[in-house]
């Protein structure tokens, strides 16, 4: 009699774990399917036959924005996000391509690496940080205006940088096809010889990627 009810006993405790267990793993299963998703896209503007600007060093711009790009990607990824490059070798990316890239991918954030230049001024310097409008069908996850100062707040301070400002543009393709929060980094002006030096310095670069990644994670935590 002793062992019957001892069994049933054990028996109902078993019985009560695995409700338990199941429980479990269901709220993590429906959490996981609420949770946004936190896909970025990185992209490195230009490439191949369309190489940007000349650094005053001679240094093609496409080549530069592909060294942040990668670094940025890298720095993303240990972050534990899902990154995408629109490019990861010197190819030609049609820029409509990239934003539709963003947008198949529903990425939380798209960030495009670029570098500034002027003709006939080689003095201009500092970091500019572009972006479009937000949209009439914008949600709580959008505010492009926003995450341009938080990127542009975080670089300048990280650098020591000249401050060049949040510019609104409607006319740059990456980003007015974005349907995802878009922004363009104009990480410095290689016709200056001093940031042409520091954008191709690994160091300097490294100080670049870690400010956005910075800013893109407080941004999204934001949105969460
Ligand atoms: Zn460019």
């Amino acid at each position: 009699m002793k062992l019957k009810k001892l069994r049933s006993r054990v028996l109902s405790i078993i019985i009560i774990l695995s409700a338990l267990f199941a429980f479990y793993v269901l709220i993590s299963l429906i959490g996981n399917i609420l949770k946004p998703n936190n896909i970025i896209v990185v992209d490195a503007g230009h490439g191949g036959r369309d190489p940007g600007a000349t650094s005053i060093t001679n240094i093609y711009e496409k080549d530069i924005n592909l060294e942040i790009a990668k670094k940025l990607y890298q720095k993303l990824k240990s972050m534990n996000y899902k990154v995408i490059l629109t490019r990861d070798s010197d190819e030609y990316v049609q820029n409509s391509s990239r934003a539709n890239i963003a947008n198949r991918k529903k990425a939380r954030v798209f960030i495009s690496i670029h570098c500034n230049a002027l003709d006939n001024d080689n003095v201009t310097n500092g970091i500019q940080v572009l972006y479009c409008p937000n949209k009439a069908n914008e949600t709580n996850d959008w505010d492009n205006k926003a995450l341009a100062q938080l990127v542009l707040d975080h670089l300048l301070t990280s650098t020591g940088a000249t401050n060049k400002g949040i510019v609104e543009r409607k006319d740059l393709v990456v980003l007015n096809q974005a349907r995802v929060p878009a922004i363009l980094v104009e990480c410095g002006f290689i016709t200056n010889r001093k940031e042409a030096e520091l954008l191709v310095d690994e160091k300097y670069q490294d100080i670049i990627v870690n400010a956005i990644a910075k800013a893109i994670d407080i941004y999204l935590d934001s949105e969460n």
